[in-house]
């Protein structure tokens, strides 16, 4: 019997499905359900103990993925086609929706959700048995072009930004999902999205590399000053998905002490890139030791995608995830190790990129 390692995660979209009723009208956080990947009862089962609550804006036509006419099947794998921009707007509109059901989780935890805005918070929530969320969107849609509006953000509790998903906005274009294929697809940041950088550099917030495509990634990596961080993805070598990190890439992540968390989205994990939810966790393992072996297990951590992508059988949901830790310990890494690869290489991160 091993004692817990508290968990601290790089992706979820919780909110997003909250926010479309997946799991019923009138479902909330706080009651243990069968659908989605994580709620409050399941996560202290699964000792998650934190994590990036993503906001995402889906197309509206494209709520429940991407369209027929957007999927193409090849010989040994797919393309689909990028998703269209969405209105700026109806981002922010959205976006506010789903900030203040995070805020009333909070506020109707009685202190077991808390929303972190400083080191010092993150650090004594960690330490609690609570769920600390930090606040990230996952694309920067509901942000302004000319960035008038970034501070009411950050003021709200902006700490962590995916500059875009996988289609294009104001600032930069997202890689377009294709197996096999590398991530060198499309242009990279606009002086828009360059602008942004700079400004989130200034504030301290995390910018997000997840889901951008490689030019805009070394866009990013030219300009900024923080450590480089993708929340949630794989390793292209195992699995040549146009989502998954180059060795380049993660030579530069770990260049500047930045981290990668892995995600456990089948269809970026299996090296057949196959959507089958009949994955060994050994496969997430394996992600996350060439990234260890390569670069140093400071700069790997867990991004589980939870309740935003297709999960192994053998995980389900988040209460599993000391299975998950029991199948890392098998492989070899140590307790230290562990604790660092379950959580604290996202605190290092944080405490050197945010600026309170
Ligand atoms: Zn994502």
């Amino acid at each position: 019997m091993i004692e817990p390692i508290p968990i601290f995660d790089g992706h979820n979209d919780t909110l997003l499905n909250l926010h479309l009723k997946d799991r019923g009208s009138g479902r909330s956080f706080f009651a243990r359900s069968t659908l989605g990947d994580l709620d409050l009862p399941r996560a202290i089962d699964g000792c998650l103990r934190g994590g990036f609550f993503a906001i995402f804006v889906p197309d509206p036509e494209r709520l429940s993925g991407p369209l027929k006419s957007d999927l193409h099947f090849s010989e040994n794998g797919y393309t689909v086609d990028l998703s269209p921009s969405i209105e700026h707007d109806y981002a922010r509109r959205e976006t506010l929706a789903m900030m203040t059901r995070l805020f009333q989780i909070e506020q109707e935890s009685a202190g077991k959700v808390r929303v972190v805005r400083t080191i010092a918070e993150l650090e004594s929530s960690f330490e609690r048995s609570t769920v600390t969320a930090i606040l990230h969107f996952e694309g920067a849609e509901a942000i302004s072009p000319d960035l008038s509006n970034l501070d009411i953000f950050y003021q709200a509790g902006l700490r962590s930004l995916g500059i875009v998903w996988s289609r294009p906005n104001a600032f930069g274009q997202g890689v377009p999902f294709r197996y096999p294929s590398g991530p060198d697809i499309g242009p990279g940041l606009t002086s828009k999205g360059k602008a942004l950088v700079r400004a989130c550099n200034e504030r301290g917030i995390m910018l997000d590399l997840a889901h951008l495509n490689e030019r805009g990634f070394w866009d990013v990596a030219e300009l900024s000053e923080a450590p480089l961080v993708v929340t949630h993805a794989g390793i292209h070598a195992i699995c040549a998905s146009t989502r998954n990190l180059t060795d380049q890439q993660l030579d530069a992540i770990g260049a500047t002490d930045g981290v990668i968390g892995i995600a456990y989205d089948v269809s970026m994990l299996r090296p057949d890139g196959g959507i089958d939810r009949d994955m060994p966790l050994s496969t997430i393992v394996r992600h996350i030791a060439y990234v260890a072996d390569r670069i140093g297990v400071e700069h790997v951590a867990l991004g589980s995608d939870f309740d935003g992508a297709t999960m192994p059988l053998d995980l389900g949901d988040v209460a599993a995830l000391p299975r998950l830790i029991v199948a890392l310990q098998e492989y070899g890494f140590d307790n230290s190790a562990l604790k660092q690869i379950a959580g604290t290489n996202w605190l290092r991160v944080l405490r050197k990129t945010w600026k309170q």
